[in-house]
């Protein structure tokens, strides 16, 4: 990693790391901590006898609190979202790492609410008819999409009324990619969200797996489509917010999986480096200024880059998140998905 290549927060892609505290399997296995935090944007990853550094737009140690992270992540996505821009909050780690701890944690409980409940409840304010402007209403509706084994399902939908093949992704009106035929549900506050959710996660595809964490082969995409309507000059704005658990990231070795196993476990792979490749090419065209830079963006390499192709490049802004563990147990690991996110920095 360079630091300071890319000036934080500057492009449409901002690449953050989360590292989670030890936890009590962890500690059984002799608790050591392996990294060290530098400084806000860098985070030094101790593997074996080498010391790897890495430098990210921000770097959360293990007691940065929820809302920290949705302070510095989620936040700032508002302005832009009510303006019309496309954004994006993806989380990348193992199984384990802290990706729905991140993105949803407890959404009950104040303190232990992640950036999804946190973002959702503040889109809500702002769409209320006294917090717009004069002569503008807000339309909300949600989509819960589960990309797994490279077919786009409905978690809106029952599985015996779906197409077996999965939802097609076209190219909508507004040039925006969309999951062919999804429900989309209109919501007006946070309790129909959380409903929604259950809902939607009920229907998530869940696979025997050692590390056997629910749902961490699957992709699920939240998607929520916002449109304000202007009463004075009959214009309308949309804009998506598009919040995504990735499946863990980890390597499925040969041994513990045969079969149908091993075949998710190659789609799952092929969406993850799909994306890595998309935000390195992404990333690699802005360090070059645009113009006469241009690489080929490899958005139709998986369902995963082809639905969240609104987010990425043009109007719209992107945050990744790596989490990670910051035990030595797990460096390896660590290692991989640091190197993940170096990438796409
Ligand atoms: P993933 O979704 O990446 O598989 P989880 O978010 O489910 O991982 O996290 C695994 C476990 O670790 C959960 O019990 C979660 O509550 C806990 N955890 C994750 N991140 C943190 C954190 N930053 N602070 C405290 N506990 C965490
Ligand atoms: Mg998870």
């Amino acid at each position: 990693a360079t630091p300071g290549r890319k000036t934080p927060g500057q492009g449409g892609i901002r690449v953050v790391a989360r590292f989670r505290p030890v936890n009590a399997d962890e500690t059984a296995h002799d608790g050591a901590v392996c990294v060290d935090f530098p400084s806000d944007s860098s985070a030094e990853l101790a593997i074996g006898k080498r010391t790897q550094s890495f430098s990210f737009a921000r770097v959360f140690p293990p007691h940065t609190s929820q809302a920290g992270v949705y302070d510095s992540v989620g936040a700032p996505l508002l302005d832009p979202l009510f303006s019309g821009v496309n954004v994006a909050v993806v989380a990348y780690g193992q199984t384990g790492a802290g990706k729905t701890h991140t993105m949803w944690g407890a959404p009950a409980a104040p303190d232990a609410a992640g950036i999804i409940p946190r973002l959702l409840a503040e889109v809500f304010d702002r769409s209320a008819a006294d917090a717009l402007p004069d002569g503008t209403t807000a339309t909300l509706s949600a989509s819960y999409i589960e990309i797994y084994r490279e077919v786009v399902h409905d978690l809106l939908a029952p599985r015996e009324s779906a197409p077996k093949a999965g939802l097609r992704l076209v190219t909508g009106t507004t040039g925006v990619v969309v999951p062919d035929g999804a429900t989309s549900r209109s919501v007006a506050a946070i309790d129909d969200i959380m409903s929604l959710m259950d809902e939607g996660n009920s229907r998530r595809s869940v696979a025997a797996h050692k590390q056997n964490a629910q749902s961490s082969r699957s992709h699920a995409v939240f998607i929520l489509n916002l449109t304000l309507h202007n009463a004075h000059d009959a214009s309308t704005t949309s804009s998506g917010l598009y919040l995504v658990d990735l499946a863990g990231s980890e390597k499925v070795s040969k041994t513990e999986v045969a079969g149908l196993q091993l075949q998710e476990a190659k789609t799952i792979n092929k969406s993850l480096l799909a994306l890595g490749n998309v935000i390195a090419a992404l990333s690699s065209s802005a360090r070059k200024g645009g113009k006469g830079g241009k690489r080929h963006v490899p958005y139709r390499d998986s369902k995963l880059t082809r639905l969240l192709s609104a987010c990425f490049g043009g109007n719209s802004l992107t945050t990744l998140i790596i989490c990670c563990s910051s035990a030595a147990y797990n460096a390896t690991e660590t290692l991989s998905t640091l190197r993940f996110g170096d990438r796409s920095a």
